[in-house]
């Protein structure tokens, strides 16, 4: 069966990258040396079959306090070096993927249930990230502020120490380069926690950066449950920032634990980003582009286009035409290279998804295609697949207009005109991302800067880069990754005053209490 081929693969895989000397598979990365967790037992599900995966532990707090501790000490090595070793080592330890690219994808595709052509592009933009942080390493100058001349002041941007980072299951590779990158490009050590249901891949990668040239213990990789080894990171007293991306509902937990010791945060939340499409728009790019948005990654994407508002004339012709495009899909097993939507990663987002199908329906949504499993998949695929669903007669006040499914589920909605547009895109909880399709490029303009989103697309749906800064408004979340923004967010700005006049000092306050 697949899931016997997928766990050999697995064990394979496994057994080459994540064996310890004892010979026992770890799901730990700590101080340069792998290591099996001692808590609770965790058990994985391969999506694709349902079957159950491989087990493992939960790390506990033993083995985050010696992650910490191998941070601490890797971090006062790593900013011993100059700036631009620190750089060369980040380009280096880049070359350690080297060879390791279609293990790691297959490791992810298995476990994540994602198509296997996806996990490759993932890799690549592991790499990406890597190489655009390097050149920031010898780049991250301060500033000389023009006080008054008696002194001369200047900021240094200084790193935190040690940060903190807890990631989900849907793009583990991708957020987890993302956010280690430039942690310690801007000079900190790092313990990251990714979702218990994507716990190797990040082993695997920082492994691999170690062997390319990065000191040993700079980057810790725990792998547990939220609320043990998660809970246990955001308390700890040596993590001096945390960086979040997951879910709101989380980032409300981590925000309350942060603030209770005073340590800043980023949230990087979900989404329910809307798409619009006025009458006037190409069309055909505009249902690809919309089909895109919401049915890549099987719809878990947090800046999935999942609210689709098309103006009222095209409404008929883009629903119908969208309906269509999905039922073309290939959905399909993760390693077959001609899938291109998989199941959904876990039962417990499966079932989740499911039960919004059902009760949308029973508000008076219609499904215009999808709404259940999937025809025509091979016997083995009786995991977590969802057919590309499209659903119209949709009001916004329904559920499934307001929460993130984090599925294969796009909403259409009518709007009148342009007003009517903003008000129905901006009529939600959150803000991480939306799209404009428009021939009018003042109209577009118009709209996108009158959305309240972190990221705008026109006549695009899903550009990124890492250098272009991300985040969200309202509860998609605070703080920005990527670009110098996403590497500011890794440092304290230091301001050093220097006395180059004292006679003039009295004038200027200082010395008078
Ligand atoms: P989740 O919040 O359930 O879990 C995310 C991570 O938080 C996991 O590692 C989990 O173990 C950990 N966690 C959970 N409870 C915790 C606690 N009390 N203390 C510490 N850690 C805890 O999210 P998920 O289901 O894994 O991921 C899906 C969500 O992530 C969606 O909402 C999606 O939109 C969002 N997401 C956002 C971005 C972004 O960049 N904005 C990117 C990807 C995913």
């Amino acid at each position: 069966t697949l899931n016997r081929l997928a766990q050999q693969q697995l064990q394979g895989l496994l057994a080459e990258l994540l064996t310890t000397d004892d010979g026992i598979v770890a799901s730990n990365w700590i101080g340069g040396t792998l290591c099996a967790g001692t808590g609770e037992e965790i058990v994985l599900d391969n999506p694709a079959t349902g079957e159950t995966l491989c087990r493992y532990h939960d790390a506990g707090a033993t083995l985050l306090d010696q992650a910490v501790a191998a941070a601490t000490h890797a971090q006062g090595e790593w900013m011993a070096l100059t700036a631009s070793e620190r750089g060369r080592r980040m380009n280096a330890a880049v070359r350690g993927l080297e060879g390791f690219e279609e293990p790691l994808a297959q490791l992810e595709s298995v476990v994540a249930g994602k198509p296997i052509r996806d996990c490759r592009a993932e890799v690549v933009k592991v790499r990406e990230m890597f190489e655009y942080y390097a050149g920031w390493c010898d780049k991250q100058h301060g500033e000389v502020i023009p006080v008054p001349t008696s002194h001369l002041n200047y900021v240094r941007y200084v790193p935190y120490g040690v940060v903190g980072q807890i990631t989900p299951w849907n793009a583990p590779m991708f957020t987890c380069a993302w956010q280690l990158a430039p942690a310690i490009a801007a000079g900190n050590g790092v313990v990251l926690k990714p979702s218990e249901l994507t716990p190797f891949s990040s082993v695997v990668i920082a492994r691999l950066l170690e062997n390319g040239g990065l000191p040993k213990g700079l980057i810790n990789i725990v792998n547990g449950l939220g609320p043990t080894t998660g809970a246990a990171l955001t308390g700890h007293d040596g993590i001096g920032k945390l960086v979040f991306v997951g879910s709101p509902e989380s980032g409300h937990l981590i925000a309350e634990a942060a603030a209770r010791r005073l340590a800043p945060s980023v949230l990087e939340l979900g989404g329910k980003s809307a798409n619009i499409v006025f009458a006037d728009a190409r069309l055909d790019e505009a249902v690809a582009g919309a089909q895109a948005a919401i049915f890549a990654a099987a719809g878990q994407s947090c800046v999935a286009g999942s609210r689709l508002l098309v103006q009222r004339g095209a409404f008929e012709e883009v629903a119908t035409r969208l309906a269509r495009a999905a039922e073309q899909i290939a959905v399909g097993l993760p390693d077959d290279e001609t899938t291109r939507m998989g199941p959904l990663q876990n039962r417990r987002q499966y079932q989740r998804v499911m039960c919004m199908i059902e009760d949308a329906v029973a508000a008076g949504a219609r499904v215009l295609t999808g709404g259940r499993r999937p025809a025509g998949l091979p016997d083995e695929a009786q995991g977590y697949f969802i057919a590309p669903t499209v659903l119209v007669d949709v009001t916004p006040e329904m559920e499934i207009a307001r929460e993130e499914v984090f599925g294969p589920v796009l909403v259409v909605m009518a709007f009148d005109d342009e007003a009517d547009a903003i008000r129905l895109a901006n009529d939600t909880r959150f803000g991480l991302a939306g799209a404009v399709w428009t021939q009018d490029p003042a109209q577009a303009h118009r709209v996108a800067a009158r959305l309240r989103a972190g990221t705008v697309w026109i006549n695009s749906y899903k550009a990124i880069n890492v250098m272009s800064p991300f985040g969200g408004f309202r509860d998609s979340g605070y703080g920005r990754s990527s670009g110098l923004d996403g590497l500011r967010e890794y440092s304290v700005p230091q301001s050093v005053w220097v006395e180059t006049a004292p006679e003039a000092s009295v004038a200027f306050g200082y010395g008078n209490g």
